[in-house]
């Protein structure tokens, strides 16, 4: 199966089936890229080490959610100079490495818990087939590419969850935009006056 403008792809990825189970639709996809980049060097490389599956989620489906099966290469590096011998092959426009969701998804995520907070974040993303923990809502604004902190004018704190009754750390909050700014791992008066410090080097 060719592309289908219902779920776009990058150059050199192709749908390969679609299925149905009770929980989620099932997207196979496969990489016909011939050559992949490799992360050390970086020269790029055309040798076929082995093929392995990646199932990271992506945005959902009239409401259904939706995940990737997709078929990626591991390839050699023949840089004898790299450290780098095997590398996973690298969509850097269409998924992180590592990363459980597309980036489309993760930008969506991070959206929405920006605007909502973890917990509405989630809860709007069940609604809407985006069936994550509020866990995953909250490390995701660890990825925010955050607001130069120069440009806030009123800054303030506030307590979050990573653990409800156990564990606790600070976010940073814009007080004009109400945006989150920054997020500490704890709520420790010397954490914080640490972070207060930096923002106030940094004219916050
Ligand atoms: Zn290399």
């Amino acid at each position: 199966m060719p592309t289908t403008p219902l779920l776009p792809l990058p150059d050199g990825l192709e749908i390969i089936a679609v299925s149905m189970t009770e929980k989620e639709l099932q997207v196979r996809v496969t990489s016909h890229r011939v050559s992949s980049i490799c992360p050390q060097c970086p020269k790029p490389s055309r040798s076929i080490h082995s093929y392995y599956r990646r199932k990271p989620l992506e945005l959902p489906c009239a409401g259904q959610t939706v995940r990737l099966e997709l078929s990626v290469k591991k390839c050699f590096c023949r840089e004898k100079t790299c450290p780098q011998k095997i590398f996973p092959e690298r969509l850097p426009e269409f998924v992180e490495p590592s990363s459980r969701l597309t980036s489309r998804l993760r930008t969506i995520v991070q959206a929405m818990a920006g605007a909502f907070h973890a917990k509405g974040g989630a809860r709007l993303g069940a609604q809407l087939g985006i069936r994550l923990s509020r866990m995953t809502y909250l490390r995701s604004l660890l990825r925010f590419s955050l607001s130069p902190v120069d440009q806030v004018k009123h800054g303030g704190v506030d307590d979050f969850a990573w653990k409800r009754g156990k564990s606790y750390g600070t976010v940073r909050v814009d007080l004009d935009t109400h945006d989150s700014i920054d997020l500490l791992p704890d709520r420790e008066a010397t954490t914080v006056s640490t972070g207060w410090k930096s923002m106030r080097k940094s004219k916050w």
